[in-house]
């Protein structure tokens, strides 16, 4: 396997003086090809009041910075659940998987990551404590819930069908400008949400968006045969 760390040195390098010089108390080591990012990170507001403290793991993919990293809390200081959305093992999911690459591209560095990613998942975690779990809503929900809170979202719809229809055209490698527009008027996308739509096509990766339909069709399709099922009773 071709380990990015490996492949560009001088890459390296300027990542983990990044890391040294915005956030001294984590240290970069490299264990089994993988690099991690280890230690305490303090969360601060505005004016450098610490909110709180917390023990993490980065890791960082083998072919940063093309994926994002993961981060796992290690301090198990954040219960587990999908509600504060740490897995059993301490991982974190950071944002509805189709969503994460809104934000990163491959010019993005770990910097971003961990302002951007990090921070500000740690900080919604202090709000939650502070608030009772108040902002949970601020927070995409997992699987297909989660899949139509974030895509009604962008495209500030309710109707499923043109959620639905959206994400399908996500999972395609090419969609023919004079094809019917997702949104159902009629018209070609060219003459549509044409803009829209080649935005978020460029930007959520073609694997989520196929791996988001496929969930959305297996829960249609039980829907389905419980329907059928009914029926027969
Ligand atoms: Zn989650
Ligand atoms: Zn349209």
């Amino acid at each position: 396997m071709d380990y990015w760390h490996l492949k560009n040195k001088d890459f390296f390098q300027s990542f983990k003086k990044e890391i040294e010089e915005n956030y001294p108390t984590l240290i970069v080591y490299v264990q089994e090809n993988i690099v991690h990012i280890k230690g305490t990170i303090r969360i601060k507001d505005d004016k450098d009041v610490c909110l709180g403290i917390f023990q993490i793991d980065v890791i960082v993919p083998h072919n940063f910075p093309e994926e994002i990293p993961e981060l796992k809390e290690t301090g198990n200081r954040i219960p587990v659940s999908a509600d504060r959305h740490i897995e059993g093992d301490g991982s974190a999911c950071l944002y509805f998987r189709d969503e994460a690459y809104l934000y990163w591209d491959e010019k993005s560095t770990i910097t971003d990551y961990m302002k951007k990613f990090v921070e500000n998942f740690l900080l919604w975690q202090i709000e939650y404590e502070a608030t009772g779990g108040k902002n949970k809503a601020k927070a995409y929900l997992h699987g297909s819930d989660g899949a139509f809170q974030f895509y009604k979202k962008i495209l500030q719809t309710d109707d499923t069908l043109v959620v639905y229809k959206f994400i399908e055209y996500m999972t395609m490698k090419k969609v023919k400008s004079h094809w019917k527009c997702f949104c159902g008027s009629g018209k070609e996308i060219r003459n549509c949400h044409f803009d829209l739509f080649n935005n978020y096509k460029k930007k959520i990766r073609l694997k989520d968006a196929r791996k988001t339909f496929g969930e959305i069709n297996k829960i249609l399709q039980k829907i389905s045969e419980q329907k059928r099922l009914k029926n027969l009773m």
